[in-house]
């Protein structure tokens, strides 16, 4: 089973407006309104790509409640810690070719909360053989959560694919147990290293991923949005080169590739078919309009016309 994990989920709201007005009323009858967070939208791709799939994190309040409800509507397994405070809404106004987006902080997790989420943790993590970690923590939880999460299950011998940024990213890397696989794309990566990268300098990727400080990590992807992926592998280093696409909404196109890396990895495939399944179904999400949804049968389009070359 995969088990992904989602600390500050929240309702993602959308609303397509065809200006967006400031300083008066904006009226619109479009909304819609999913259960959110990259951790869920990890969750939704896995599933419909038919792999066994568990959600956990935490969930509070009415917002909570409707996220859990989403969730089981869409015959998707889930086992939240319940929270005090409201889980939180994210907003997306789509105007004239536009996102803008308000997004709250969320709630903050308390000391108890936090302890009651590790308890389940260490329950779920026997059933699984892959977790999955994605986006960032709520208020009130240590910057080092993620890596003592990632410790829990290395105990157990389990997997961690870990989709995170900013300091839980250098937290991650930097302690003593590694994920299994980062997944950093060039901002990201150029933000870890305060360094910047040029896609016509590729050299220069493969050069910072070989330094120390990534030593034990089994995976490094970093992918380049349509621009495909450089990943190194132990000590491989390979270019995944991508097909143009017809691009309708690439949101959670990151979120969709960890969910066809650990999908890949729950079939055990072979390293470079891996890199195609995880590449082609963050393809796949780029031509849907709801975010973290995949059409299995474009995800099999893709991986067949995807090149990865050892570099
Ligand atoms: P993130 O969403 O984390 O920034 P990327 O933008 O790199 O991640 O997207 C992840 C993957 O999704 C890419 O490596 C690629 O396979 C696919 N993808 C994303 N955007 C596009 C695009 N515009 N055209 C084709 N594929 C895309």
């Amino acid at each position: 089973m995969i088990v992904t994990v989602t600390m500050n989920p929240s309702i993602d709201i959308s609303y397509p407006l065809a200006t967006l007005k400031i300083d008066t009323v904006n009226r619109t009858n479009k909304v819609t309104k999913t259960a959110g967070g990259k951790g869920l939208n990890v969750t939704r791709v896995i599933h419909d790509l038919g792999g066994d799939v568990l959600a956990t994190g935490v969930l509070g309040g009415f917002h909570g409640a409707y996220i859990a409800e989403e969730l089981k509507k869409a015959g998707i397994k889930q086992d939240f810690t319940p929270i005090a405070e409201e889980s939180r809404d994210s907003i997306a106004i789509l105007h004239e070719g536009n996102q803008t987006e308000i997004l709250e902080s969320g709630p903050t997790v308390s000391k108890d909360e936090q302890a009651a989420f590790l308890e389940k943790f260490e329950e779920l993590i026997k059933q699984a053989d892959i977790v999955t970690i994605s986006g960032s923590l709520a208020k009130g939880f240590p910057p080092d959560f993620y890596q003592k999460l990632v410790q829990i299950a290395q105990q157990h011998v389990v997997k961690v694919l870990v989709d995170t940024s900013g300091e839980s990213l250098k937290q991650v890397i930097t302690a003593k147990q590694k994920p299994y696989l980062i997944k950093p794309n060039l901002e990201e990566l150029e933000a870890l290293l305060g360094q910047a990268f040029s896609l016509e300098e590729l050299d220069d990727i493969q050069a910072a991923l070989s330094q120390p400080l990534f030593e034990g990590i089994e995976w490094i992807v970093v992918s380049l949005g349509k621009h495909g992926a450089i990943a190194k592998y132990q000590d491989t280093f390979y270019r995944v080169k991508i097909p143009k696409i017809q691009v309708v909404n690439p949101v959670g196109s990151g979120d969709s590739t960890i969910a066809g890396f650990a999908y890949g990895l729950s079939k055990a495939m072979p390293p470079m078919d891996l890199l195609k399944m995880c590449m082609a179904t963050g393809m796949a999400n780029a031509q849907e309009n709801k975010t973290g949804h995949v059409d299995p049968a474009n995800v099999k389009n893709h991986f067949e016309k995807i090149n990865v070359k050892k570099i």
